[in-house]
């Protein structure tokens, strides 16, 4: 077993690194004022926008694994600059490299991923985010187009992106409800299409969250991904692919929190010693190192499966679960290690308490995580095959 990083991996890490410190004092002064960082074009400029897509389709040609080294330098900064991948990557770019057809990645895929567009997936609605099947949008066909009506909620780079991957019901007879969806490649500049940013957020405030209402928006038939009926299944691997940006981001987290403890342990002083010289407090730093190398294993192993084109989505479910949950607790117990210097956003770890906390929640809520472990485990779960899988990683294929 081979544990070390190509050097194509390391030079990705560094650029990102380097990008990511630089991009911390405009994420601290938009996070204070609420409003979306404009960061997008400068991630565009560095390829970051195309890294999990080969050159052919306007990719970097770097691997599954690179995605997630991303990702996880990206959360080192900020949890917004690494939502940018969870959804233009994970949940738009890659659904549509795994299910577009030629002309399809021709025409949405290569400039999403040169950076030239933007994408979303817009999933949740208001009523319904967990229990996916049964969402209300609708899609009626007419002629050789789709009409759209209804709303997405919820929805990472709203008012920022140019495309979203959408889920919608085209079949309100479907003898299961998880059967009667179908999934749309949307320009989000058609006509019928409003949409806003959700105001008051607890965390995520220097990126875009928001809501887009779709009334009688005409989308071609030849922007339908897979077959209709097919939806709910494209759709789960979207969430793959997104889950697995949230799991090695919220790896970076740790790693964020960890360095900031570290830092104050040793500064900070009380009863004549460095705060890090007791052990309640070693005990918190012990648990963020231990999380951290736990984290990186599980997602590295869900990066080298995709890259080998297995299907990942047991380990990847795993590790958003284990990820995003240990990142809380590090945010939580760096907030705690800094004292009542942590309550406010004077240190980083605030911002980091604050952002943590969504990500339990979106990309299938820590509940719903556990359910499908305990039905892998169980033997009530297992993964069939798909009828298009997503492409392994493959140098010759992708460079
Ligand atoms: C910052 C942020 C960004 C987001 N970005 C996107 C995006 O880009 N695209 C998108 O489509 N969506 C996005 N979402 C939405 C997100 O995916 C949903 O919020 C999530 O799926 C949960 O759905 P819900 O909020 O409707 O909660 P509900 O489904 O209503 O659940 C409420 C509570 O009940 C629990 N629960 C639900 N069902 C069960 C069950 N069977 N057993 C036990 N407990 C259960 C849940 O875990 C949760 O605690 C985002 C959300 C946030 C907060």
């Amino acid at each position: 077993m081979d544990f070390a990083l190509t050097q194509e991996h390391k030079m990705v890490v560094d650029m990102v690194r380097k990008f990511a410190a630089e991009a911390i004092p405009v994420i601290r002064e938009y996070d204070r004022k609420h409003e979306p960082a404009p960061l997008l074009p400068r991630m565009a400029e560095l390829g970051i926008l195309g890294v999990g897509v080969p050159v052919k389709y306007g990719g970097q040609g770097l691997d599954y694994i690179s995605l997630g080294l991303v990702c996880e330098e990206l959360e080192y900064a900020d949890s917004t600059l690494r939502v940018v991948m969870a959804v233009h990557m994970g949940l738009c770019a890659q659904t549509i490299f795994h299910w577009g057809t030629e002309e399809q990645k021709q025409k949405f895929l290569v400039p999403l991923a040169k950076g030239e567009k933007i994408g979303c997936g817009a999933f949740t609605e208001p009523g319904h985010g967990s229990d996916f099947a049964h969402i209300q949008m609708t899609g009626r066909r007419e002629g050789d187009y789709y009409i759209l009506n209804g709303e997405k909620m919820w929805i990472s780079l709203a008012t920022l992106a140019d495309y979203a991957i959408v889920t919608v019901r085209t079949n309100p007879e479907a003898e299961k409800p998880h059967r009667g969806l179908s999934t749309f490649i949307v320009d989000l500049h058609s006509p019928g299409i409003k949409r806003g940013d959700i105001k008051g957020k607890l965390g995520v405030r220097a990126g875009s969250t928001g809501w887009i209402a779709f009334q009688d928006v005409k989308v071609p038939v030849e922007n339908r991904l897979g077959e209709e009926g097919e939806g709910f299944k494209i759709t789960m691997t979207a969430f793959d692919r997104g889950r697995y940006t949230v799991a090695a981001g919220a790896v970076g987290l740790i790693r964020a929190a960890l360095d900031a403890s570290v830092r104050y342990a040793r500064e900070r002083e009380t009863f004549g010693v460095p705060i890090g010289q007791h052990q309640l407090i070693k005990q918190k730093i012990a648990r963020m190192a231990r999380d951290y190398e736990m984290g990186r294993l599980l997602y590295l192993e869900a990066g080298w499966q995709m890259n080998q084109g297995i299907r990942a989505t047991r380990i990847t479910s795993m590790a958003k679960w284990f990820a995003t949950e240990a990142a809380f607790q590090a945010a939580h117990d760096a907030v705690q290690i800094h004292g009542a210097y942590g309550f406010s956003d004077e240190y980083d770890v605030e911002r980091f308490f604050r952002n943590g906390r969504g990500s339990i929640i979106y990309e299938g809520s820590s509940e719903i995580h556990t359910l499908i472990q305990a039905d892998y485990a169980l033997g009530y779960r297992r993964d069939k095959p798909l009828r298009i899988e997503l492409p392994p990683y493959d140098p010759e294929e992708w460079q």
